[in-house]
C-alpha cells in the first residue's frame, strides 16, 4: 500500500509523518492533577502499544502537574489545552512534546503568536485540531457544517501558523459523522503536506464506536492517508489502543500482534469452538510479535482454507488437525488440540524473542 508522503514532524523522540508508519495515540481519562493515577494509565496505554499519549489540561492544578508527568512518562506527552492559552505556554515551558489546540478558541492573536514563537524556540509540535462541531461561526453561518467549511477553517489557521513561520504542525479534521470526516481528510491530504492525525470524534461506546471509527478511518488508511490515529471510545482508553492495533493490522499497517483467524462456525461444527477461540485470544493477547493463528471448525477445505495463517487447528469428530504454513503436521485428539496449538505458538514466540536478542 503506497502511503501519502507528508512532512516529518518531531514529537519528543518520535516522528509523525513521512510515508510509512502510522503512530498510535490515545488519551488518558484520569484527572491530570492526580499524577500517580495519570502515570499509571499512561503506562497501561504505552504497554498496550500507544506511542504518544495526550492528557487534558483543564485547570491550574492540571497545568502544574504536567512537568512531573512528562518526566515520568515512557512516551511523548501531548497537552490538550482546550480554551486557555496560558496552559499552552506553561506546557511548552515544561517541555511537553506537542500541544493540541483549536486556534478558534483563542481570541487574542497576539497570545497565539506568543505560543507559536515559544513552540518554535523549544521545538514543540502543535496539532491544529478542528472538530465539525466547533467551527468558526462566520463559516458555519454562511456554509453550514461541511467538509468544505472544515477546510476553510483549517486554511485560516494554517495561514496564521505559516505567517508566523511555524511549520511543526500536525492537523486533524475530526467529525462524528464518518462520511464527513472521510471527505474532509481527503481534501486536507490533497492540499496540505502536514501530517494528518485521523479520528472520528465522539465515536460512541466500545462496540458501536469501534465500528464507526473503522468505517471512517479504514478507507482513508487504505488510500494511504493518515500519519497517526486515535480511536475515541467511551470506555477504558486501553481499548482504544487495541482497536487501533487491530484496525492497522487488518490493513497491513501494523504487525506486532497475534492475529486470530477463526471461522464463523456452521452446521458442520462438532465441538465447542467459541471457548477455544476466546482461550487462544486470551493466551496470546500480550504476545507482541507477528503471528497469524487460525482456528477452524472443521477441515472441510483443509488447512488451505487458512493458508495465510502461520499455525492453526481444524476440529473434527473426536479429533482434529494441527497445521503450520498451510501443511498438516499431525492429527490430534480433540482434548489435546488447544494444548498443541499453544505449544506451537510458544515455539514461534520463543524463536522471535531469541532472534530479537541476537
Ligand atoms: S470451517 Fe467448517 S465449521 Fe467453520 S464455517 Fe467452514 S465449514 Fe463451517
Amino acid at each position: 500500500m503506497k502511503r501519502t508522503e507528508t512532512r516529518k514532524i518531531k514529537v519528543g523522540n518520535l516522528f509523525i509523518g513521512g510515508d510509512k508508519k502510522v503512530i498510535i495515540q490515545s488519551m488518558t481519562n484520569t484527572k491530570t492533577k492526580n499524577i500517580d493515577e495519570t502515570i499509571k494509565q499512561i503506562n497501561e496505554l504505552y504497554n498496550e502499544g500507544a506511542e504518544i499519549v495526550r492528557v487534558s489540561i483543564f485547570d491550574n492544578e492540571d497545568s502544574q502537574s504536567l512537568k512531573k508527568i512528562i518526566e515520568k512518562s515512557p512516551c511523548p506527552i501531548v497537552a490538550d489545552i482546550h480554551f486557555n492559552p496560558l496552559f499552552a505556554i506553561n506546557a511548552i515551558n515544561d517541555g511537553v512534546a506537542k500541544i493540541r489546540l483549536n486556534p478558534g478558541n483563542i481570541d487574542d492573536e497576539n497570545i497565539l503568536k506568543k505560543i507559536l514563537t515559544l513552540a518554535k524556540e523549544r521545538g514543540t509540535a502543535i496539532r491544529i485540531g478542528i472538530n465539525s462541531g466547533s467551527l468558526p461561526l462566520d463559516i458555519v453561518n454562511n456554509f453550514g457544517v461541511t467538509s468544505i467549511s472544515m477546510m476553510m477553517a483549517m486554511r485560516r489557521y494554517v495561514k496564521i501558523f505559516e505567517d508566523n513561520e511555524f511549520y511543526n504542525t500536525v492537523i486533524s479534521l475530526k467529525a462524528t459523522d464518518a462520511p464527513l470526516a472521510i471527505e474532509a481528510y481527503r481534501l486536507a491530504a490533497n492540499e496540505f503536506d502536514y501530517p494528518l492525525h485521523l479520528g472520528i470524534t465522539e465515536a460512541g461506546p466500545k462496540e458501536l464506536g469501534t465500528i464507526k471509527s473503522c468505517a471512517g478511518l479504514a478507507p482513508l488508511l487504505y488510500e494511504g492517508i493518515g500519519d497517526t490515529i486515535r480511536i475515541s471510545l467511551t470506555c477504558n482508553p486501553v481499548e482504544e489502543v487495541k482497536v487501533c492495533k487491530k484496525l492497522l493490522n487488518s490493513l497491513g499497517l501494523y504487525s506486532n500482534m497475534v492475529d486470530i483467524i477463526s471461522c464463523p462456525t456452521c452446521g458442520r461444527l462438532n465441538f465447542d469452538m467459541e471457548p477455544i477461540v476466546k482461550e487462544i485470544a486470551e493466551y496470546t493477547k500480550d504476545m507482541k510479535f507477528p503471528l497469524k493463528v487460525a482456528i477452524l471448525g472443521c477441515a472441510v477445505n483443509g488447512p488451505g482454507e487458512a493458508k495465510e495463517a502461520d499455525v492453526g487447528i481444524a476440529g473434527g469428530i473426536g479429533s482434529g488437525i494441527l497445521f503450520e504454513k498451510g501443511k498438516i503436521i499431525k492429527a490430534v485428539k480433540e482434548e489435546n488440540l488447544v494444548a498443541e496449538l499453544k505449544c506451537i505458538i510458544d515455539k514461534y514466540y520463543n524463536e522471535y524473542k531469541k532472534n530479537k536478542l541476537c
